[in-house]
Formats: C-alpha cells, sequence, structure tokens
C-alpha cells in the first residue's frame, strides 16, 4: 500500500563494497545534517567494537553451571553481571523482588493398566559434555505453575491440545471429562494445553515432545546431531499467561515485599490440574498401550507405533507436588546518564536465568548484550554522551513466567509511562537470518540500521539477506511484490514468549525483539543439553552472529538515545493496521462462508452418509449463523491513521531546525504515541493486557493476535460483542492518530 519503489536490482547487480554495505546515503531517521555526522562518527566505532571471541568468553562463565530462579549459580551470575558493567564504567546495581516460585518435591509417573510401567523422568548425561552431569545442581523436569495432584484414570491422546483438537475428539465420540489427556508440545504455547485440557474436563496433563516435531525425525539426535534425544525433557511454564504475566501472586504491582505471605488460591495463573512433561522416551510406552479410534492422520507423530487416542486401556497414576516459596529474583540494571534529555529513557534487555545451563537459551543473547554494554562503555571513555539515558537490563526470573521483567516494570509503571521512549529486546540468539519483531513504528529504524550490520557468513548486509528470503518464501505474487518492492522489509508484530511482554502489552512502551537464527537447527530447548558443549558444537560456533547482535541492537539504542526528533515512522504502524482491518473483515467473511457451508452440509445429511458405519462418529451440531459486523468504524480509523501518518511524514520533510521547546513537544508526542493504543481498562476477560494493537493470543499463548479484542470475539463465535469491540478498538486508533497529527502541528508550528 505504501510501497516505495525501490531500485533494488540495480543494486543486487553491484554488489557492495563490504560486508557492513554500502555507506548510507542520506540522514538516518531523525537526525538533521550535522548530527548525522557526529552520530555516523559513533556508531562506525561502535560497530567496530564487539569482539566474538568476548561474547564466548561470557558466554562459557554465564552457562558454566545451572543457573535457574534461586539457584546459588543464578545469584552468582546476577552478582558476576553487576561486576563487569562497573568495570566498563557503568553506573549499575540490583534490584530484588520476591515473586512465587516452585520447585519439585515429588514427581510420580507410572501405567499401571494394562502393564506396569514407571517413566524414567530424568535426563541422562552424555559423553564429551562436560556439564550434562552436573546432576545434583540440576531441577528435575517438571513444568513450573503446575498445581499440586495425585490422580489415577484413563488416558486420552488429544494431539496438540489446541481447543479444535477437542472439536476433533467429539466427532470421534471420545470425552476427556475424568481422564488424564496426554498432548504434544507445539502449536500453541504450552501453558494453554492444561487450560484447554481441564476447560474440557480432564484431572491430569502430561506434555511430551514427539520426534516428528522435536527429535530424531527432524535430524539426527544428540550427542551426533542437535535434535532432541529419547531422555529430552523441554521444562518450562505452564502458567495462564495470557491472563497476566509477572509473580502469580502481584498482578499489576511490584512483588516488592520479601516477607510476603500468600495463600495459593489467590495466584490466578496457576493450573487447574496437575501437569508434567515428559520424553519421547517415557511417552512412546503410554501412546503404545492406548487403543480406541484410530488417531487423525494429521495427528499422528513419528513414533515407531500406530496412534490411537483412547481412552485407554492405558490407565495412569500422576502424582506431583512442590515447594511453594517466595523467591527472589535479581535483576541488575546499568545506567548510562543523557545528556540532554536524562529523563528520557532508551530501554535494552535480555534475561539472565535459565532452566538448567542455558547456553542458548537465554546466554547467547545475554552475552549479546554484555557486549553492547562494554562497547558502549568505551565510547563513554572517548568522550560520547548519548543525549537520552540508555538503561541495559540482565532479568531474572524468565523462565518461570517473565517475573524479573514484569515486577520491574510494575514497580517502575509511572516514571516508564512518562519516560520510556522504547524497549529493546533479545533472547536466545543463534546462526542464520535477522529476525526482528515489534512496534511497526520502529520499522524504519529497524530496517536503516540493519542496512550497515553485514551478515558475518555470506558478507551482505543482514537486511538484504532478509529481503532475499522474504522473496523466497512468498507464497504469492502480491507477497513477492511486496518483498521486493517495498520500502522497508516488514517486521513482524509481537505476541509473547519473552520479557518484551510487559513493556508493549501492559504499558504501552513501543518494543522490539531482535534475533538471529533458522540454521543449524536444534532441539534442546529447556533441557541440561542446552549449555557450551552443544552450543560450540551446532549454533552459533564461533559467536560472529551474536557479534551481529550487538552491532544491530547497540545501533538501534544508539540512534534512539541521540536522535534529535525520535525516529518513529507512523507509516509502517498505518499500512500494519490497514493490513490487520483487511484480515479482520475476510475472517468474518470466511468464517461466515464457512459456517453456512457446515449447516446446509448438515441439513443435507452429508456428515451421516459419508462417515463410515464401523466406526465411531457423532455428529457435529450446527453453527450459530455470523451476523452482519459492522467494521466501518476500524477502516474509518485506518484511513485516519494513514492520513496523519503522511501529515507527520511530510511535516518532518519540510521541518527546518527546531528549537528546545518545540523538539521537547513533538518527542513528548511521540513518546506517547504507542501508548495511545492502550485502553486502561485493558481487553475483555484480562484487564493486564492493554494494548489493543497487540496481544498474545487467548488460545496460542505465544502467537499475536492483532486487534485482539475484534479478532477473538469473531474466532470465539462472540457474536454479540463484535460491534462494541469494534467501537473500543477503533476509537483507539482514532485517539492514535489525533496524536500523531498533533505532533505533526508541533513540528510546524
Ligand atoms: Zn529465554
Amino acid at each position: 500500500m505504501f510501497a516505495v519503489a525501490l531500485l533494488l536490482l540495480p543494486a543486487l547487480a553491484g554488489g557492495f563494497e563490504g560486508p557492513e554495505g554500502p555507506p548510507p546515503t542520506s540522514s538516518p531517521r531523525g537526525f538533521s545534517g550535522k548530527s548525522a555526522d557526529t552520530e555516523r562518527k559513533w556508531e562506525q566505532r561502535y560497530r567496530s567494537l564487539p569482539q566474538a571471541s568476548v561474547i564466548r568468553e561470557s558466554n562459557r562463565i554465564l552457562s558454566a553451571e545451572p543457573h535457574h530462579v534461586g539457584s546459588p549459580y543464578d545469584e552468582k551470575n546476577a552478582r558476576w553481571i553487576l561486576s563487569k558493567f562497573l568495570e566498563f564504567g557503568l553506573d549499575a546495581s540490583i534490584e530484588t523482588f520476591y515473586p512465587l516460585f516452585s520447585t519439585p518435591k515429588e514427581r510420580v509417573l507410572e501405567m499401571i493398566e494394562p502393564a506396569f510401567f514407571r517413566a524414567a523422568l530424568a535426563e541422562t548425561p552424555v559423553e564429551g559434555d562436560p556439564t550434562s552431569s552436573q546432576t545434583a545442581a540440576q531441577l528435575p523436569t517438571y513444568n513450573v505453575y503446575s498445581i499440586d495432584g495425585d490422580v489415577t484414570a484413563s488416558l486420552v491422546y488429544v494431539n496438540y491440545g489446541v481447543p479444535a483438537d477437542y472439536e476433533k475428539l467429539a466427532r470421534l465420540g471420545v470425552d476427556v471429562r475424568g481422564k488424564v489427556v496426554i498432548v504434544r508440545y507445539g502449536a500453541s504455547w504450552r501453558g494453554i494445553k492444561p487450560k484447554v485440557a481441564a476447560e474440557h474436563g480432564a484431572v491430569g496433563c502430561l506434555i511430551y515432545s514427539d520426534p516428528r516435531d522435536d527429535g530424531y525425525f527432524e535430524g539426527d539426535v544428540y550427542p551426533a546431531g542437535p535434535y532432541r534425544p529419547p531422555q529430552g525433557v523441554q521444562r518450562g511454564s505452564v502458567s495462564d499467561g495470557p491472563l497476566y504475566a509477572g509473580d502469580p501472586l502481584t498482578p499489576g504491582v511490584g512483588a516488592t515485599n520479601p516477607n510476603a505471605r500468600f495463600d495459593l488460591k489467590d495466584a490466578k495463573t496457576l493450573t487447574k490440574i496437575p501437569v508434567l512433561p515428559i520424553s519421547y522416551g517415557d511417552a512412546k510406552p503410554l501412546l503404545a498401550a492406548l487403543a480406541g479410534p484410530l488417531a487423525p492422520r494429521e495427528w499422528r507423530g513419528a513414533l515407531p507405533i500406530t496412534y490411537h487416542v483412547g481412552p485407554g486401556p492405558a490407565k495412569i497414576h500422576l502424582k506431583v507436588s512442590f515447594d511453594w516459596k517466595i523467591t527472589p529474583v535479581r535483576d541488575v540494571i546499568a545506567r548510562i546518564p543523557g545528556s540532554v534529555f536524562p529523563d528520557e529513557w532508551v530501554i535494552r534487555g535480555n534475561h539472565h536465568d535459565a532452566w538448567v545451563n542455558g547456553s542458548s537459551d537465554p546466554v547467547s543473547g545475554l552475552s549479546a548484550l554484555l557486549e553492547e554494554a562494554r562497547a558502549l562503555g568505551t565510547l563513554v571513555k572517548e568522550g560520547w554522551r548519548p543525549r537520552r539515558t540508555i538503561l541495559l537490563c540482565a532479568w531474572d526470573g524468565e523462565e518461570p513466567g517473565l517475573l524479573g521483567s514484569t515486577e520491574w516494570a510494575e514497580t517502575h509503571a509511572e516514571e516508564l509511562r512518562t519516560k520510556a521512549v522504547a524497549y529493546i529486546n533479545s533472547d536466545s540468539c543463534g546462526r542464520g537470518f535477522f529476525n526482528a519483531s515489534g512496534s511497526h513504528s520502529l520499522e524504519t529504524l529497524v530496517n536503516e540500521a540493519a542496512a550497515e550490520v553485514g551478515d558475518p557468513e555470506k558478507k551482505i548486509p543482514i537486511l538484504r539477506r532478509l529481503r532475499l528470503r522474504r522473496i523466497e518464501e512468498a507464497r504469492n505474487a502480491e507477497d513477492r511484490r511486496d518483498a521486493r518492492e517495498r520500502g522497508n522489509v516488514r517486521i513482524g508484530a509481537l505476541g509473547s514468549g519473552s520479557d518484551y511482554t510487559t513493556f508493549v502489552d501492559h504499558l504501552g512502551i513501543a518494543s522490539l525483539n531482535l534475533g538471529f537464527g533458522g540454521e543449524g537447527g536444534g532441539g534442546v530447548y529447556h533441557s541440561i543439553y542446552d549449555d557450551f558443549a552443544w552450543y560450540t558444537r551446532f549454533s552459533d560456533t564461533d559467536f560472529s552472529y551474536g557479534r551481529a547482535l550487538a552491532q544491530v541492537a547497540g545501533s538501534i539504542l544508539m540512534r534512539l538515545a541521540d536522535a534529535d526528533v525520535l525516529p518513529f515512522d507512523f507509516i509502517g504502524l498505518a499500512d500494519a493496521v490497514a493490513r490487520y482491518v483487511k484480515e479482520i473483515r475476510d475472517l468474518a467473511k470466511d468464517q461466515r462462508e464457512a459456517s453456512e457451508e457446515k449447516n446446509r452440509r448438515i441439513h443435507e445429511g452429508v456428515p451421516q452418509a459419508v462417515a463410515d458405519p464401523r466406526e465411531p462418529f457423532v455428529p457435529p451440531g450446527k453453527d450459530p449463523p455470523v451476523p452482519d459486523f459492522d467494521l466501518s468504524p476500524l477502516e474509518k480509523a485506518s484511513v485516519s491513521l494513514t492520513d496523519t501518518a503522511k501529515e507527520y511524514d511530510a511535516a518532518l520533510s519540510a521541518a527546518g531546525r527546531i528549537d528546545g521547546a518545540r523538539l521537547a513537544r513533538v518527542n513528548a508526542l511521540l513518546r506517547s504515541a504507542e501508548r495511545m493504543l492502550t485502553r486502561e481498562e485493558g481487553l475483555p476477560r484480562r484487564s493486564w493486557f492493554k494494548h489493543y494493537v497487540y496481544a498474545p493470543g487467548f488460545y496460542t499463548g505465544y502467537d499475536v493476535k492483532t486487534l485482539p479484542a475484534v479478532r477473538e470475539a469473531i474466532e470465539e463465535k462472540q457474536y454479540s460483542d463484535v460491534n462494541s469491540e469494534v467501537a473500543k478498538t477503533a476509537e483507539v486508533l482514532q485517539r492514535a492518530a489525533a496524536n500523531i497529527r498533533e505532533a505533526a502541528k508541533a513540528l510546524g508550528n
């Protein structure tokens, strides 16, 4: 829609001078001629500083021992990170919070019928991998924020355990009420699986890694290759994350009380049924002992068995109990004070806690952040003074539920609402393609910075490699044209799954998540095998992509910190919103056509007639008719956003030198732009989530739902809510458009 014809093909033919790309031809967004020259000089110096060897050494030290929340090495790491920040000349301190955390006391999983089997529930050390044998310090395999429980019941296989899987089960005449379900990892965030199982009446939930998605079907398993071995287990949180992030006991406020007393019933995000994650080694005998209907074709994994859904004859005894404790989490915060606007904050973060050794998750991203800190510290020693304040944050407690970032942000919410410019996140970083997701007002900034960083293996700019991959991946001519001709390479929207969640979804702070990946593969996520031995054999083995991450993230930080006019670009936002509005219109149309077709077939007797009479079959019920929704307020708001984005762009191009007071007014309006996309009362069913353009799906957890209030009302067939959610969302977009118009006017006055 806003495609700017870009002379990409001549650039392709001409090639580039070097791995860092061509010298930039125009000023970076937000900088005037003179300030642009100064910025370029400092940035070039900055990008020459990060060293792969230093990133490697940080990774080795930080991942040397298991360092989950509350462990001795977690605290040791926090103190080591603090010592590094101080060594780099930065002002730094540790801020401690006191959320609820649980560790396992008892874990039993047995099959008691038709044959006895006791699950090992253990990951075994691997030869040649020294840290895999640190058994005493490793957390056992478990899902944090499962409730305690002791249940014995028949087993049912429910595929990925998303709502559509239960609809399919109902057609097979299988009910999970009073049963234990076994569900495979994938397709949704893990916390969604026990939530949906409990909604359908299940009494227990086992989550396993099927080798089809995460194991030998993907490639050779560790230690021969990077993929998950038979005994590998994915730990992780099963809290109801889409309800609220952070400490289960203190939604919306910081967990600052070390003597907090608690009642578990106040922890609204705990599961309703006991949950345990298991390996495919432990899952195989259980699944092999199921009879009943054959699993639908797309439900079958890569175990050498015939997949049935049950229920039974496999009968399961599952018992889990936990040590529930208020546990300190230690965020390490470094600060480089702004020389001109100390009360405008540019924030960068990556978590430091892991499930076990976590060489990939999170240390690969954290080591890059530390290298950014070292390089920025060097610039300060050489005379650079960022105009705005930069905060570098190493969060604790991300793995259980974004604890460290959420409690910090909730504690400092008032200050953040007025001072925060943007939040830049990273987490695991591997080999391969640059990926960036986030607030679309930052799309131009990301593109400009990524154009100046080279891919360490391909020796072309990381942005150009990403654009060429988009061409390769495009599914149709329109996507190909978009990939080739649009001025900016598009960035994705943020769902959840790392520490940006609180900033963008709860506080309405423009946010980005950055990293590299897609090559090298892997299957050690949240297991004891995510360690230095694995990472240096199979992932970013020479830490050159860690260096590239430090280069691109640091460049973005510097631009946000130094720009005259903050480098927001609302054309990218307006373009994204216009696409989302079109998606909503298409969704309503598709859903209407699908339900009309389904009801017609029921009327014609199609499902009964074609079903195999010797197989179980339950006829489907009719869908409620999909009414005509009035989406025109959304469409009008989208047009307003587009118009004002263009006005702002024109005003920015026309603006000459901007004086102090006028500049302060423009930048204050720009800082509040993302906040305009939120509503204080939050989304339906989950008031903690306040953003009306981006949210993690209520039933997806990781994946984003854009324009979530409207989209989820349609998807979940809450048709009577749609028009009112359209009105609320349109009001938010109109408010954002008015704010952008104010900024355009302020530029001109
Ligand atoms: Zn992580």
